[in-house]
């Protein structure tokens, strides 16, 4: 059954790293026309660090420079030079832009982004289908809000090579913070993603995916099972704060997790009382079945 790939393709938090060694600062080549480097920010949310596309061979696309780190921009432009044309940011968080001005600066490439936020002023603001035509490809941005409102994916037509930022990661689900996460639009962004043809998933952290209908059915199940969860926790209770709540819906996750995971519980909630299902508003307050 499909299940038993699942399992090995996302794992928990608490399983082993996988097999892959991701090493810093050196490009490692995933198809014809993309490559990757690691930069090196590992941590709790980054996982092994953040990823630093290049798309392209003649004319490149970086997309995400990552932390503004003096190595890794030299890194990329040590790959990728003077054929850098564009650098595309998948959303302003800072682990994925703070790099963009370094970059430009040794670069003078364009600045694609979907908003201006974080410190980031891009050259071009971009939205939903907006498409890099470069000689040898086409790179298409896919608004995909839920993990941050300005949030962009980037599907590189030629080989159906989805870069996914942070909206679906390799090794782990993804943080919905409110209120710029947004649980109901994520799902509605996987949804959307879930309908591209693809043939893979780079993600912003984590290595290739290579059977992303896996991954983002996974993706969707596991959060409608901890709706679930955090339904029935709640009618349980009939009245509790999230803090209550976080160790009885999240009891497999550890401790440090458990802390990041109430905004994601708070995500669920703001989703069920928009749809009426519970009441209550903040990460602090008292909530209860509507
Ligand atoms: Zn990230």
């Amino acid at each position: 059954m499909a299940r038993r790939k699942l399992v090995e393709t996302v794992v928990d938090p608490d399983e082993p790293p996988p097999p892959e060694q991701m090493v810093t600062g050196v490009a490692k080549a995933l198809s014809p026309l993309a490559r990757r480097i690691l930069a090196p920010n590992p941590g709790v949310f980054t996982g092994p660090g953040t990823n630093t596309y290049l798309v392209g061979i003649d004319e490149i696309v970086v997309i995400d420079p990552g932390p503004a780190d003096d190595a890794h921009l030299d890194a990329i432009v040590g790959c990728g030079g003077d054929r850098i044309r564009w650098i595309a940011v998948t959303h302003t968080h800072l682990d994925h832009s703070p790099g963009v001005a370094g970059l430009k600066e040794r670069t003078g490439a364009e600045v694609l982004a979907f908003s201006a936020k974080d410190g980031l002023k891009p050259d071009r603001k971009i939205g939903d289908g907006y498409s890099i035509e470069a000689t040898e490809f086409r790179l298409t941005a896919i608004h995909t809000p839920g993990h941050a409102s300005n949030h962009l994916c980037y599907l590189l037509e030629e080989e159906r090579m989805l870069f996914s930022g942070d909206h679906i990661m390799q090794g782990s689900t993804v943080v919905i913070r409110p209120p710029d996460g947004d649980m109901a639009t994520y799902l509605d962004s996987l949804a959307k993603v879930r309908k591209l043809r693809l043939r893979s998933i780079a993600p912003g952290h984590g290595t290739l995916i290579t059977e992303p209908y896996d991954v983002i059915d996974w993706y969707i199940e596991h959060r409608l099972e901890r709706e679930q969860k955090v339904l029935d926790a709640l009618r349980n209770a009939g009245t509790a704060k999230i803090d209550e709540l976080v160790p009885i819906v999240y009891a497999d996750v550890d401790e440090e997790r458990q802390k990041i995971a109430r905004s994601s519980m708070h995500a669920h909630l703001l989703k069920l009382a928009a749809e009426g299902q519970v009441t209550g508003k903040t990460l602090t307050g008292k909530w209860s079945m509507a």
